[in-house]
């Protein structure tokens, strides 16, 4: 066939609209999302004939493409099954919401709130108020704002404190978080400027004494969350800090990445600095994610002495970077759960697996080794093996919490056959996300609390 005579062969939309198998797509999509695939498929039709001078492979069956190419269309947020043995995985959203968390989205999604409105006297109510005075409950914080995220709080906070004036941080946290926060381009965005002091390994206090000058605006101090440095190193803690800006009437500022409302010992994790003892030690103004250790949604969480959190909430910034009703729902029935500390570990999903026992998963493993084993029949050899899980999100980057894997070994000892195996698991309904290390593909457990929801991916 000559490519004229292949061109005509490429069906017209009026005519598709009017066969059977497309009428039942038209119904359940609508007529403009319809053709609008088709006409993708027009192009590729015509894309094969230019290229290859033949018809896709596809062209018998044009309602069947159609049905496949809406059906494969993907959800923006797909849900997926976690076995990386991260909990905090940022690629996967950070910390899963606690019921009571997920209730209060819903209704907000669904119902006028209080967002801004006073029930009291129909006044303009502040967004953040009911929300900051919980958080201030909890943490004996004089004030709090809340923003989108951590970046933005920091990014304010300086914006408000000390634009166009000098901010003194140690040369051992200048550090990058990922995703482009990196505490030097902060700074400049916020329109401060960084006077590093001290080495990367050991900072002093007379560091930071010998920089303050009538330009000092603030001393601040980074938690280094992702990252760790051993040896022979120094650094200047809150306490000191707040004393040397109280003395040189300059305020403090401490990010601190994770921040854990409460202390994680009791559960036998390890200790992560908490915003409240700072507070304590007199440091000005701390900052939070609501996503890390304390298990909400995404949000900045900004604390401390009044005249300072003022200020922020009056800035021009905090407009753009103010947290949504659902944000706000969801943190402070989060928020809430903190009242019953005793409850914690089983009403927060994340710290419920944080906490999960290592012979709790060794069960797990034990029950889904056969099944799996059994659908992989002899090409792999599938084990259950101690390893090792991460909190993740910069937490306490160098701890590791004892559980269980899974772990697949192929047969033939090929490389390329771990790629397909896992491609294939990236392309289930429910895609499923293990970790290749070591020539095998590990199934971290530790975030898997329905082993049915593991079971159905595989075997649907
Ligand atoms: C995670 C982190 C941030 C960024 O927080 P987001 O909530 O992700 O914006 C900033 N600083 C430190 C020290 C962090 O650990």
């Amino acid at each position: 066939m000559n490519e004229r005579a292949l061109y005509s062969q490429i069906p017209a939309i009026d005519g598709l609209l009017r066969e059977d198998g497309i009428a039942a797509p038209v119904a359940l999509y609508g007529q403009t999302y319809i053709v609008s695939v088709l006409r993708e498929m027009q192009d590729d039709a015509r894309g094969s004939i230019r290229d290859k001078q033949q018809l896709p492979d596809w062209h018998s069956g044009w309602a069947d493409e159609l049905s496949r190419r809406v059906d494969s269309e993907r959800e923006a947020l797909q849900p997926v099954i976690n076995l990386t043995g991260t909990v905090l995985h940022t690629n996967l959203g950070r910390a899963l919401q606690a019921e009571a968390a997920i209730e209060a989205v819903t209704n907000a999604m669904r119902y006028p709130v209080t967002l801004e409105y006073s029930l009291d006297d129909a006044g303009r109510g502040h967004r953040d108020s009911v929300v900051a005075e919980r958080l201030c409950q909890l943490t004996g914080a004089e004030a709090a704002c809340i923003v989108n995220n951590n970046a933005a709080a920091v990014l304010l906070v300086l914006a408000t404190m000390a634009a166009g004036r000098e901010v003194i941080v140690s040369r051992g946290e200048l550090v990058e978080i990922g995703g482009a926060f990196r505490v030097p381009e902060v700074m400049s965005q916020a329109g401060c400027r960084l006077v590093e002091v001290g080495t990367t390994n050991r900072t002093h206090l007379r560091d930071y004494q010998h920089a303050i000058s009538e330009q000092t605006a603030l001393l601040m101090k980074v938690h280094t969350s992702n990252y760790h440095i051993e040896g022979f190193t120094a650094e200047v803690n809150g306490q000191e800090l707040a004393a040397l800006g109280l003395a040189h009437a300059v305020p403090t500022v401490i990010d601190l990445g994770s921040g854990a409302l409460i202390d994680m010992t009791q559960w036998g994790l390890p200790e992560e600095p908490m915003p409240q003892r700072y507070l304590e030690q007199g440091i000005d103004i701390v900052t939070f994610s609501g996503d890390k250790l304390l298990g909400g949604p995404q949000a900045g969480i900004i604390l401390g002495k009044k005249e300072w959190i003022d200020a922020i909430q009056q800035h021009p910034l905090k407009r753009a970077l103010r947290a949504d009703k659902m944000t706000l729902a969801a943190l402070d029935a989060t928020l809430r759960l903190y009242r019953r500390p005793e409850k914690l570990a089983q009403t927060l999903p994340s710290l419920r697996l944080l906490t999960r026992s290592a012979d709790d998963i060794y069960d797990m493993a034990q029950r889904l080794l056969p099944k799996i084993q059994a659908y992989y029949g002899d090409d792999w050899v599938i084990r259950t093996e101690p390893c090792s899980s991460q909190i993740g999100s910069g937490s306490l980057p160098v701890e590791r919490l004892a559980g269980w894997a899974l772990t697949f070994t192929p047969q033939n000892g090929k490389g390329s056959a771990l790629a397909t195996l896992t491609q294939s698991h990236r392309r289930l309904a429910t895609p499923v996300i293990g970790r290749v290390n070591d020539g095998r593909l590990w199934w971290d457990l530790r975030c898997l609390e329905d082993e049915n929801r593991l079971l159905q991916a595989l075997l649907p």
